[in-house]
């Protein structure tokens, strides 16, 4: 079981020596935790965001989410639009901060992120914050016309980049269009940790506000106690404990180092499937993206004819040893949310989850893994 089950993987680790030194060189240096690790993995995300970017390394991207919500003190009473298409990490944040989530449709079958007419069309009074995501790592269109929006409402902005580390609008990085950018860096995401996150914010107060968030509110750090350099510490507001140890930030920087040439990879098997299955009639969305977007591929979705038996086509792979999955099911079939979303609100991503399917991805793998996934779906289809 487990590593020998399948032939193609979904995914696949990146990994090497290099993670397995960095963690190495933590554990013999025995300090584990908000040390220099931590501090060189900020510093070198804030650089790859951009100048002038705020990074903070957390737990995971759900306490990013939840982190960057409670900095825009969002509350009770108020409405937060969210994609209608997305992981369920969104929903559930802003339902544990009292707060009502307000889904917005995908826009078309090609464009499946947030359509900003949809997000329009759900903007009250009672909107204090917007969560847009770059799926699969392709950024939303209009990202800068939703920010202009979202500045002269007085709506916070936070952008959910768990699929787009390194995807950019005309050259500006995705996590630096909104007032918090939230990433992941789950074993699965395009910067693989296993557990982790990152919050950023070219907002100097906000950055403050983060950083007592993820640290119990504490205004100094057992480092700086350790150095000497404080004796105590006053709590400045509520806090929680999100923080990232530093073994996980040593594997952030080795992984940073890859995220680059991971993503470009990641971009050429998908010319790869999208040249394989042209004209089939199983579709690859994103096909015509902007010239000026640059997306980092995080995932290959696909989505089968019209009244295919999906669960027939997972099977039909399985038996050849490929992997694949799901992005996403509904919010409406779950447990927790039914009765509190309908797919008739929602009619393109109700369209999207019921033939949707995503095919293995990742940055090693090779060419000839492509065509047999590619040959593979379509004996399937037919
Ligand atoms: C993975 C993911 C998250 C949650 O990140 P975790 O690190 O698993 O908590 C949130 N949003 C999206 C879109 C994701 O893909």
């Amino acid at each position: 079981m487990g590593k020998n089950m399948w032939n193609i993987q979904l995914f696949k680790l990146n990994f090497d020596d290099k993670e397995v030194s960095a963690v190495a060189n933590v554990v013999a240096g025995g300090w584990l935790s908000m040390g220099e690790e931590i501090n060189k993995f900020e510093t070198a995300f804030g650089t790859f965001l951009g100048d002038g970017t705020y990074c903070k390394a957390v737990s995971n991207g759900t306490a990013a989410l939840h982190m960057a919500l409670l900095a825009l003190d969002v509350g009770p009473g108020d409405e937060v639009i969210i994609p209608a298409l997305t992981f369920v990490a969104d929903v559930n944040v802003v339902n544990l901060v009292g707060a009502r989530p307000i889904l917005a449709d995908a826009t078309s079958l090609d464009d499946w992120n947030m359509s900003i007419g949809s997000l329009q069309d759900q903007i009250t009074d009672k909107t204090k914050a917007i969560i847009v995501v770059h799926y699969a790592g392709y950024p939303i269109n209009d990202i800068a016309k939703i920010s202009q929006l979202c500045k002269d409402k007085g709506i916070g902005l936070i952008e959910d980049v768990a699929h787009a580390p390194g995807a950019t609008v005309d050259g500006k990085v995705c996590g630096t269009f909104g007032d918090v950018g939230c990433f992941s860096f789950f074993s699965n995401k395009n910067l693989s940790i296993g557990e982790g996150g990152m919050v950023s914010t070219l907002d100097p107060e906000l950055n403050k506000k983060l950083g007592y968030l993820r640290s119990h509110g504490m205004t100094t750090l057992t480092l700086d106690r350790h150095k000497g350099r404080a004796i105590t510490y006053d709590v400045a507001q509520p806090g929680l404990n999100y923080r990232m140890d530093e073994m996980r930030a040593a594997i952030g920087l080795a992984q940073l180092d890859k995220l680059p040439a991971g993503n470009v990879r990641r971009g050429e098997l998908t010319d790869r499937y999208r040249s394989n299955l042209e004209g089939s009639p199983v579709t690859m969305p994103f096909e015509h993206q902007p010239s000026n977007f640059t997306s980092v591929y995080h995932i290959l979705p696909v989505l089968l004819p019209e009244k295919t038996d999906r669960v027939a086509v997972i099977g039909a792979l399985k038996e050849k040893g490929i992997q694949s999955s799901i992005h996403y099911p509904p919010f409406w079939d779950f447990t927790a949310y039914k009765g509190q979303f309908s797919p008739n609100d929602s009619p393109v991503t109700a369209d999207i989850c019921s033939r949707q399917l995503t095919l293995p991805l990742f940055p090693t793998m090779s060419e000839h893994e492509v065509d047999q996934v590619c040959n593979a779906i379509l004996e399937a289809i037919a």
